[in-house]
């Protein structure tokens, strides 16, 4: 994948997406501590509990679309990480921070 243009273009939504997600991992930090002071309420709790999930995800998706900026400015974006071949334009247009190729990506 060495289309200057495409990558331009992953860049920038590379960047929208770490934007998004730093946004969404403070928000829901802010979020865990007003759960933690108010102990009387256990649906509360629950709501705490979904919410640590989904910022453990947002985290996980944060670290990938940093390390795919990475590798742009490494010149070694869309290429997987595992078989080391290029990664389908197409995936990358889905998911910009994939890091394997789809076949990779089926094995796990
Ligand atoms: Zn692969």
């Amino acid at each position: 994948m060495n289309d200057p243009k495409f990558i331009a273009d992953q860049k920038k939504i590379i960047e929208r997406e770490i934007a998004r997600l730093e946004k969404d991992v403070v928000k829901s930090r802010n979020y865990e501590e007003i759960g933690s002071t108010n102990e009387d309420n256990a649906l509360e709790f629950e709501t705490v509990e979904e919410k640590s999930a989904l910022l453990k995800n947002s985290k996980e998706e944060l670290k990938e679309y940093k390390s795919a900026l990475k590798q742009i400015d490494d010149g070694k974006y869309g290429i997987c990480r595992k078989c080391g071949q290029t990664i389908e334009g197409g995936r990358l247009k889905a998911y910009p921070a994939a890091q394997c190729c789809a076949t990779d990506a089926a094995k796990k």
